[in-house]
């Protein structure tokens, strides 16, 4: 019984899959902050290079990777599928349950699956310094590794409370050569715009993304990174998926549930998207992406036009969003703290192709130290909720005898992670209420966007 099921380097997809080709409409239009009128190819040169852009807006369905992101995915790639059998014999269940392990990667997560050939293609425009905006730190650092290997400047603004309390993920950057820079910051009119109004602000991810698209439509040699959300970064992802196919065809299986946690989406998209396919065909998938409950944006957020950021900057895309000032409680799964969802994902869950959970974080935290005390590897906070969500499966089959097959991604591991676990096991964690008021409160500011008929 293989415990790791593993790929060669040549087994590496040579192809990205775009789930746009497979949406049973077509995509609503993503409409310009300033005018509200649908964005041209052109309004978003000043920050991003032409071949993203095309990316971003493409139908096909299957997208070549270049030569030189298959050499620099190789340094981790094809990432390990596990079959959990030790946590299934904890649970007594008679489900198999896999998952694909992206803590492998350099920086510690899936991120590097998007930053490396984001770096990729601003080095092949000419592009010197990509500027970007980090939370916790986890996208600082991927794009920081993915610099370093193609020869670009980073420049990320880290929002200040987690530069201060989180200094390893800011020192990991730095090794990679990145400028961190602590947001809000005197660097940009909007930071100094922020400080102006409060001096002692601790800063928040839509404030740093506001400076890092100011810094890049500001400087023509520099360009701006995201490292979730857009339509692009979810291609890059499908590499996970399309690696566990391949992976559980070595291993006779196929899965009937596929999860994944969700912030913006993209690992989620990751795994999962490639499914969607078997799943418009008439197999019986389900698809789960699975939300804290303090930041409920598929659950109970609005499909609707929404900002990207707190300044109102970025673009206005449909999504299921919570209001784009709407601040979530400080739970420790950062990475899934954020108001809205990727375009695809979102309309997905509204066509009824994929589901949604939300888990109070206790919870998450007992399931992923049972499977750190059963699988012996830490999961992320982020990740902690798709183990949630597998284990909770897991024990459905036990309690219906049914047999199924569960793959989750273990999007990241939890080393940078460890005062959450600490604040877990001392009980000093608080699961928060869904904020039900803030919500509404934020959902009162949405856009009025005509939606164009095509
Ligand atoms: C950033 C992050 C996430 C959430 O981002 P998605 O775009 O939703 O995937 C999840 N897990 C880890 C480990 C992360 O670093």
């Amino acid at each position: 019984m293989q415990t790791k099921i593993l790929l060669d380097e040549k087994q590496i997809p040579k192809r990205w899959y775009n789930v746009m080709a497979d949406l049973g409409s077509a995509p609503a239009p993503v409409i310009h902050p300033g005018t509200l009128n649908p964005v041209t190819p052109d309004d978003l040169l000043p920050i991003f290079p032409m071949s993203l852009i095309e990316q971003e807006v493409s139908s096909e369905r299957w997208i070549d990777i270049p030569e030189e992101v298959l050499k620099a995915y190789s340094i981790w790639r094809p990432s390990p599928l596990y079959r959990a059998h030790r946590l299934e014999k904890a649970l007594s269940t008679p489900a198999k349950i896999y998952y694909k392990n992206e803590g492998v990667s350099p920086a510690g997560s899936h991120k590097p699956n998007s930053a490396i050939p984001q770096a990729y293609y601003n080095k092949q425009a000419g592009i010197k310094r990509l500027a970007t905006e980090t939370g916790a730190g986890q996208w600082g650092c991927s794009l920081a590794l993915a610099s370093s290997l193609f020869g670009l400047e980073t420049t990320v603004y880290m929002v200040k409370v987690s530069f201060s309390q989180k200094p390893y993920r800011k020192s990991l950057m730095q090794l990679w050569g990145a400028e961190v820079i602590p947001s809000p910051s005197p660097k940009t009119n909007t930071g100094r715009r922020f400080l102006e109004r409060d001096p002692d602000s601790t800063g928040s991810l839509g404030m740093a993304i506001s400076e890092a698209v100011e810094d890049a439509a500001s400087n023509d040699d520099t360009n701006y990174a995201l490292g979730s959300v857009l339509n692009h970064v979810c291609h890059h992802q499908t590499v996970i998926g399309l690696e566990a196919i391949e992976q559980l065809k070595i291993a006779g299986d196929s899965p009937d549930i596929v999860i994944g946690c969700c912030g913006g989406g993209s690992n989620f998209a990751g795994l999962a998207f490639p499914f969607v396919r078997d799943k418009a065909n008439g197999k019986d998938i389900r698809l789960i992406g699975v939300e804290p409950s303090s930041c409920p944006t598929l659950t109970k957020g609005t499909y609707a036009f929404d900002f990207g950021d707190t300044a109102m900057l970025t673009p206005v895309t449909k999504m299921y969003t919570l209001g784009h000032d709407f601040v979530p409680p400080g739970i420790h799964a950062g990475g899934l703290r954020y108001h809205g969802s990727s375009a695809l994902v979102s309309q997905l869950y509204n066509e009824g192709i994929i589901e949604a959970i939300a888990y109070a974080q206790n919870g998450c935290f007992e399931a992923a130290t049972l499977f750190a005390r059963t699988e012996g590897l830490v999961p992320a906070p982020e990740s902690s909720h798709a183990v949630k969500c597998a284990v909770d499966e897991a024990i459905k089959c036990r309690e219906a005898g049914e047999e199924k097959t569960i793959l989750f991604n273990l999007s990241g591991h939890g080393f940078f992670d460890m005062t959450a676990y600490d604040s877990y096991l001392s009980g000093q964690l608080k699961d928060y209420e869904y904020p039900a008021e803030a919500i509404a409160a934020s959902l009162e500011k949405l856009p009025t966007v005509e939606e164009p008929t095509v």
